[in-house]
């Protein structure tokens, strides 16, 4: 999936030591002059907020720092190695492979981390010189660089988060509020990918998800959903949207919630607005007999029709806005 990719990354070895003694024509055997070894280069991970896809870790997967130059004679020492920056989007997660442990949740902007340290530069023979030994021959060497894999691991950081039914209208709503362009379009999977939208309104902005695959069964891994409930865990609210044409939509509502709750219980805890859709073609009684469901609960109703666009989704966004800003 492109949220997730595996990288391989080392720092820098340090660089070895230098076992070196003076030569001028005046002194055959001058004191030692042998330098240190350079640093290894680290591996840094640094958030950028411009990104919002692994998709760049698809092709290039292997992440390198300099190594440390080793020392060489006149006690110069080697030139440490160059970091390596590896810029991540803001959300990404950073887990070492094999045990599979967080080293870092990037969540904020300008965040950094040094993932993989850069070995130590060797000591060179000069610094060895001591009263008792005037002429050492020992320098060591630079200790190595880390080398390992890990996984990246996105979520996206949406604010608002659209779940529901297939069917319900979230794709509808997602294009109607927003400019939700399929960024993601070109990779594989793409009808399973969430779609996230940038919604301004009132000179504000705000970030909408809609989350396709949430079918019965997804929290076990059942049908698409499963992968896909990761991407809203981060969002704020959830916008719970219905199709109130069918007879069924009280009991749709409440698998949904299930399937939240089964997933992560902290997603079901987030506040949830209902989006009571399709009541162009709902019977006066379909739509009251979810109303007075919803309304016992004291969960913001908004009854649409997501099909006459955005004249009814007007008062869902200035709700959604309002309750963002009091949640900053
Ligand atoms: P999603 O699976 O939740 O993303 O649902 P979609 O947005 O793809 O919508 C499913 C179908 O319902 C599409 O054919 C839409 O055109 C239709 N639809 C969405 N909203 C409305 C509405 O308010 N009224 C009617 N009559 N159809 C709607
Ligand atoms: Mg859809």
């Amino acid at each position: 999936m492109i949220d997730i990719a595996e990288i391989e990354i080392k720092s820098g070895n340090g660089g070895n030591g230098a076992v070196s003694f003076l030569h001028t024509i005046f002194t055959e055997f001058g004191g030692p002059d042998g330098g240190n070894g350079g640093k290894g280069g680290d591996v840094i991970f640094k958030t950028d907020t411009n990104m919002s896809t692994l998709a760049n870790f698809r092709h290039k997967t292997k992440f390198f720092a300099k190594n440390g130059q080793d020392g060489s004679s006149k006690k110069r020492s080697g030139k440490n190695g160059d970091d390596l920056i590896i810029y991540v989007p803001c959300g990404t997660i950073i887990k070492n492979k094999e045990s599979d442990d967080i080293m870092c949740d990037m969540d904020k902007p300008d965040m950094s981390f040094v993932a993989a340290k850069g070995g130590k530069g060797g000591l060179g023979n000069f610094c060895f010189r001591s009263s008792v030994n005037r002429t050492p021959r020992r320098a060591t060497d630079g200790t190595p660089g880390e080398y390992f894999s890990v996984i990246l691991e996105l979520k996206l950081l949406a604010d608002v988060g659209l779940v529901g039914m297939p069917n319900a209208g979230k794709s509808t709503i997602l294009s109607i509020v927003s400019n939700a362009k399929p960024k993601i379009a070109n990779y594989p999977f793409t009808t399973l990918s969430p779609n996230l939208g940038v919604v301004q309104h009132h000179g504000k902005s705000f970030v909408i998800a809609d989350i396709p695959g949430l079918i019965e069964g997804a929290s076990e891994g059942v049908g698409l959903g499963h992968q896909f409930l990761k991407h809203i865990q981060r969002c704020k609210i959830l916008a719970h949207v219905v199709d109130v044409s069918l007879d069924d939509s009280i009991k749709n509502f409440d698998i949904v919630n299930q399937e939240l709750e089964k997933f992560d219980k902290d997603l079901s805890k987030l506040p949830m607005i209902v989006i009571a859709n399709k009541v162009d073609i709902s019977s006066d009684n379909q739509i009251s007999n979810f109303e007075s469901f919803i309304v016992g609960q004291n969960i913001k109703l908004f009854k649409i029709s997501a099909k006459k666009g955005i004249s009814d989704l007007e008062d869902v966004l200035n709700y959604l806005l309002d309750v963002l800003q009091k949640l900053i």
